[in-house]
């Protein structure tokens, strides 16, 4: 079938059916930027309210540049993957200091932006400025793959390259924003990836999978080599109503706060954690302590084991491992940003009593 049938098929079906959603009744390139962002790994009603909280905040990109990174790192508390945070704070700088606060207005502008990559520069460029860009993300892919009944695994290179050869050949160069919209409009609600709806599909009668009978092939993910496991451990010290912490300096959770964390081959057994505890002067005998082991916690290379060790301290310690240990007061963590278990933990437990 031609794609100007399926263009037209496509957008009578969009305008129709399409989700009225806060970053699509507007072109202002900054918001559509930060809900590109916030939606990267995020369910549209998980990151709505993120969306609200961040622009009644923040109205403007100005006001972003010049918010403190702890302040921005908190909003985000729980969403993950904290790196967009991080990142999105450091775009809105550039774009005051190298772009006189004025929101690059070209592909090539967006793509240099810390944090924005291929699909979030052609999603701005389109829907901000109607450049003729085509997306390529997860719901795009599928739709491709089902349409063309293309077995290229999505996850690959070669996957990235065939699909987004696909979604340029079917761009709508006359209405790059809504088509862009539209697709991943539909691999979001009708061609989803489980039980896709392809009897109220637009795209139904040029689907070579579903004509075929093997829409559940499609897409073709190649199995991931290696899924890591790590062991965790936090020690949770109180000694009158306070505790020590310290903000992350590298890795996925850098920027947030954290117990100390000694980490693991393997659970750790009692008889380990007495012998850690050893150098801090802290004996077994006298050591209060209580474990508590949170549900496994996965990212996409790998899988998170975490236990939380509340331990009673006699006295306040007088060691320091690193420089920048804070001691804070128990009912100051709610004000800090921590990582979505961590939070998850300190909120369902009420830990500031002394163990019996
Ligand atoms: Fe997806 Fe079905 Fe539409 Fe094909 S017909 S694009 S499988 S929803």
């Amino acid at each position: 079938m031609d794609n100007s049938v399926l263009h037209s098929k496509l957008l009578d079906w969009y305008q129709r059916s399409y989700r009225h959603l806060p970053w699509r009744e507007t072109r202002d390139p900054y918001f559509i930027w930060l809900s590109e962002i916030i939606l990267q790994q995020t369910r549209v009603d998980q990151g709505l309210p993120y969306y609200q909280r961040f622009t009644e905040k923040y109205p403007s990109i100005k006001d972003l540049a010049q918010a403190d990174q702890r302040e921005v790192l908190k909003l985000w508390e729980g969403l993950g993957y904290y790196s967009r945070a991080r990142n999105m704070h450091a775009a809105a700088q550039m774009v005051m200091e190298d772009w006189g606060g004025e929101f690059p207005q070209t592909h090539e502008g967006i793509l240099s932006l810390k944090g924005v990559g291929d699909y979030t520069a052609a999603a701005i460029a389109s829907f901000a400025f109607d450049l003729k860009h085509a997306v390529l993300d997860g719901n795009v892919m599928r739709v491709l793959s089902r349409l063309h009944a293309d077995a290229t695994p999505i996850n690959t290179g070669q996957g990235k390259k065939r699909f987004q050869a696909l979604a340029d050949d079917f761009l709508n160069t006359a209405e790059p924003a809504l088509h862009n919209q539209a697709v991943m409009e539909l691999g979001a609600t009708v061609c989803k990836p489980r039980n896709p709806d392809c009897l109220n599909c637009p795209l139904q009668e040029a689907c070579k999978a579903r004509v075929q009978g093997n829409v559940a092939d499609f897409p073709v993910k190649q199995r991931k080599q290696y899924d890591k496991h790590r062991q965790l451990n936090y020690w949770y010290f109180q000694k009158d109503g306070k505790t020590y912490v310290e903000q992350r300096e590298a890795g996925i959770w850098r920027g947030l706060f954290q117990f100390p964390l000694h980490e693991s081959d393997e659970t750790l057994k009692e008889k380990d954690f007495f012998n850690l505890m050893l150098p801090l002067n802290l004996q077994k005998a006298n050591l209060r302590y209580q474990r508590f082991t949170l549900s496994k916690h996965k990212l996409s290379h790998q899988t998170l084991f975490i236990t939380i060790w509340q331990i009673q301290l006699e006295d306040h310690l007088n060691w320091l491992p690193k420089e920048h240990w804070q001691e804070l007061p128990i009912n100051g963590l709610k004000d800090l940003a921590f990582p979505r278990p961590i939070r998850k933990f300190l909120d369902e437990n009420q830990l500031t009593l002394p163990l019996e």
